[in-house]
């Protein structure tokens, strides 16, 4: 069977069309209340109050027909609002709202382990637990790994993000926002360099095995192999600033944490779910993780997590001692399971490719027009690019970016930015939008070059 097309049975009408400025008065309305009852930590990338969405477009509440290169950030990659989950959230939430599944259970968390188990990387035998947001997945993800190996200590990377808990902000590397006067953290964190091409100091091309020795140096000289419980990865790293490392340098740390009796665990709560062309992106090097943390993309929008991996290490943990109030709610494992079918029948992997094949070739335009666009980088529909002082000069650039981004705002167009330095421009659009929006999206931001770099 042919795989059916994403955006069809999408009432929304497909076309920008901005009929206020931005955000229009309804918005501000909207955003004055939130000012008043909603903690001013909780911040607002562009404050025109969302309405109705699908496809690629996401409507306000003042009637504007917004184009959606961002998807919630990675989360709705079906689609907002996609009707095979609509159709299972709707069966489901009729029938049954929670009962907690260490209470007494039920199939559809069953069926979404299941799935899980079918589609991570490698063909051991796997278990899966079930969480409410990324950052608990992570927490989960070190506690079974500490458990398993009887070590405490967990090495993550420069530029990595994992979460906004306490053990989760310990991993994450930027301190501002997500860390900046929230400490003490967690120990027994230790970091590693990124392989980050364009920032290597010695190039590109020594990128790879510098970057890879210093990891086993870091790891021998400041951890102690026989102490390290884990290794945590994300394969192209998402807030950081989407840095897709060499070929092979995720390959030779799965070998190492293999060597060394590591548990080596793939953050994929960004990259998952068909993001990047695969449906995993360790997929693409044929990296098998010990464990894998899976979150955003994989219920269409509402709240899910998972940690899946080998049964002997998932299954090493005490009965009780993983689980929650919530994790793996019916209503959100049959969002997953109506994800999971529409990525399927879609060929959503296929779908990611053939954005970055429309995208790619318009930001090498950008880039050989701009000597501010240093980088071009991602994968499938995970695709950024990042804006230095310009002429060889790496100075990340964070004013243009920020311009860029708040002129494709004023024109209806949702961009996100990213990385260490906030010089990063990503796109992650939702892999249910048509190909004139993506095209209409990149013409803007054609458009916001010519702005403010003229
Ligand atoms: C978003 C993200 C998280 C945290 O997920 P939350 O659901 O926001 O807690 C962790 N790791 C990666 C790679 C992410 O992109």
């Amino acid at each position: 069977m042919a795989p059916r097309a994403f955006d069809e049975r999408v009432s929304i009408d497909q076309n920008r069309r901005l009929v206020t400025s931005l955000p229009g008065p309804r918005s501000q309305e909207l955003h004055a209340r939130k000012n008043a009852a909603v903690s001013s930590g909780v911040g607002v990338g562009l404050p025109a109050y969302i309405e109705k969405a699908g496809g690629g477009i996401l409507v306000d509440v003042d009637g504007n027909h917004l184009i959606d290169f961002g998807s919630g950030i990675a989360v709705t990659t079906v689609g907002n609002a996609a009707p095979a989950v609509v159709a299972n959230v709707q069966e489901q939430v009729a029938d049954l709202t929670h009962t907690c599944f260490m209470v007494t259970p039920y199939e559809e968390y069953v069926a979404v382990a299941e799935a899980l188990a079918e589609l991570t990387p490698g063909d051991h035998e796997k278990r899966s637990a079930l969480f409410n947001s990324g950052a608990e997945a992570v927490e989960n993800a070190i506690k079974i790994a500490r458990t398993y190996t009887g070590r405490d200590a967990v090495v993550a990377f420069d530029h990595a993000y994992h979460g906004r808990t306490n053990l989760t902000m310990a991993l994450t590397a930027k301190s501002m926002p997500y860390k900046h006067g929230f400490g003490p953290f967690s120990p027994e964190v230790y970091r590693a360099p990124m392989a980050y091409p364009l920032r290597w100091p010695t190039g590109a091309d020594r990128c790879g095995d510098e970057a890879f020795q210093a990891f086993v140096d870091m790891v021998h000289t400041q951890v102690g192999e026989t102490n390290c419980a884990a290794v945590i990865i994300e394969p192209i790293q998402g807030e950081g600033g989407f840095i897709v490392p060499p070929q092979g340098w995720l390959s030779r740390i799965a070998d190492f944490c293999r060597e060394h009796g590591i548990v080596l665990i793939a953050d994929e709560i960004q990259t998952g779910f068909c993001r990047t062309g695969d449906w995993f992106a360790c997929d693409h090097e044929g990296v098998v993780p010990d464990l894998i943390t899976t979150a955003k993309g994989i219920a269409g929008g509402l709240p899910l997590a998972a940690v899946t991996g080998r049964a002997e290490i998932m299954d090493s943990v005490h009965s009780g001692g993983l689980g929650g109030t919530y994790g793996g709610n019916p209503v959100a494992c049959a969002a997953a399971l109506g994800a999971i079918a529409t990525m399927k029948e879609t060929d959503a992997c296929a779908r990611a490719k053939q954005i970055e094949a429309l995208f790619v070739p318009r930001l090498e335009a950008l880039r050989s027009k701009y000597d501010v666009v240093a980088d071009v980088r991602g994968r499938g529909a995970m695709l950024a690019i990042e804006l230095t002082a310009g002429a060889g000069d790496l100075t990340p650039n964070p004013k243009a970016t920020a311009a860029i981004n708040a002129y494709c705002h004023s024109q209806g167009l949702v961009t996100l930015t990213a990385g260490t330095f906030g010089n990063v421009f990503r796109f992650l659009p939702p892999l249910s939008s048509p190909d004139h929006l993506l095209t209409e999206g990149l013409d803007i931001i054609d458009e916001a070059f010519a702005s403010v770099l003229g």
